[in-house]
């Protein structure tokens, strides 16, 4: 294993309910694991840090109007999503896990600064989910005057708890930010400025905010048959995201695809997934391959999709064997890769199963 980045152990309180009656109301659980939404201003150091939960929902009297019951769950320390981990993303399925049967939908507030990863992640890890997990969070804390956290907390929790005919309309992990739900998988974060934050650009918005909440019930997945949750919490970290540039140096190039134990590599190509023909960064991937290590070519480019052997340029590395991520993003590259190595599977398998369409993170192009 390499060293990552480690958490503490994190003890979790429930604190909040928006109502005591049960009620054949639907049931939302709140899972709050920090981000700006809840950040104050420490006036010591002029910077914005994590703090607790219950300023949140104070801040929130709305919140009681919403027809559904909310109870919440929060991390105890609650992070700066430019510190999650893959102990977190166990952290947050197993909260889902544990109460998947008691609540109708899961709405998991974290930083922006990471959540295409961490939405991402989760939407693999939690195999034949049928209920809502709807990320979100904001740009600015929900104690400030023009905040964006207060409709994209509210709208989230809406749609976590949208039922026709008693089935939920959204089965499946989301991202909603700016009016938008997102499939989260194909997401990306564009912006640290605008409230409009994310950017799905190889697949539509599933659902937009306006007067009405409209769902494009044809673009939403549905699940079929009875199976039951499967939450995998094997991910595999000794993997590596190497982006081209022109003028990338060999040597530099070699000696990350020598790291010891390495697994795993997140190719980020141009365009349609080009990438050098030079013979010798050639042979260095395929001696990579040989070895066992899984290449997977992402195109660098935020919309479009990888098309291995339509250029020259690309027809080398269809050659020896790179993985074609088509056109996923890279944060949903990067967790399909820890997603798959986790459950161990031999290459074949591997392969096969990478370059499909899993929790519809890609699209089906030939
Ligand atoms: N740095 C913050 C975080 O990702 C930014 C945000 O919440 O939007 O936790």
């Amino acid at each position: 294993m390499f060293d990552t980045f480690t958490s503490q152990s994190i003890p979790i309180l429930f604190f909040y309910k928006n109502s005591d009656k049960m009620t054949r109301k639907r049931k939302i659980l709140l899972i709050y694991t920090g981000g700006t939404i809840g950040m104050v201003k420490d006036y010591k150091t002029n910077t914005l840090k994590a703090f607790d939960f219950s300023q949140i929902l104070d801040k929130i009297p709305e919140l009681n109007q919403l027809d559904c019951q909310i109870r919440s769950v929060s991390f105890e320390n609650p992070i700066d999503s430019s510190n999650m981990n893959t102990r977190y993303y166990v952290q947050i399925a197993e909260i889902i896990e544990n109460n998947y049967d008691d609540f109708d939908g899961f709405v998991v507030l974290t930083g922006s600064d990471t959540m295409s990863y961490t939405s991402s992640t989760i939407s693999f890890m939690l195999e034949h989910l049928k209920k809502p997990v709807i990320f979100t969070g904001s740009q600015l804390p929900i104690g400030y005057l023009r905040t964006d956290a207060k409709e994209n907390l509210i709208t989230s929790i809406e749609i976590a708890s949208a039922y026709k005919d008693d089935k939920p309309i959204v089965s499946e992990v989301c991202l909603y930010f700016e009016y938008k739900l997102y499939r989260a998988n194909r997401t990306t974060k564009l912006s640290a400025e605008q409230f409009e934050a994310f950017a799905s650009m190889n697949y539509p918005p599933l659902a937009e905010s306006g007067v009405h909440l409209n769902f494009h019930d044809d673009l939403l997945v549905s699940p079929t048959g009875n199976s039951q949750l499967i939450v995998r919490k094997n991910l595999c970290s000794d993997i590596v995201v190497l982006k081209l540039f022109p003028g990338i140096s060999l040597t530099f190039v070699s000696s990350v695809l020598n790291t010891k134990n390495l697994k795993g590599v997140i190719l980020e190509t141009y365009g349609a997934g080009n990438a050098p023909d030079d013979s010798r960064f050639i042979k260095l991937l395929k001696a990579t391959i040989e070895k066992g290590i899984h290449i997977v070519n992402v195109t660098q480019c935020a919309g479009g999709s990888v098309l291995l052997g339509h250029y020259e340029t690309s027809s080398q590395l269809k050659k020896i064997g790179i993985i074609d991520a088509k056109d996923m993003t890279t944060e949903s590259a990067v967790a399909k890769l820890m997603y798959l190595l986790g459950i161990g599977i031999q290459k074949e398998e591997f392969v096969m199963l990478y370059e499909q369409s899993l929790r519809g993170e890609m699209s089906n192009i030939k």
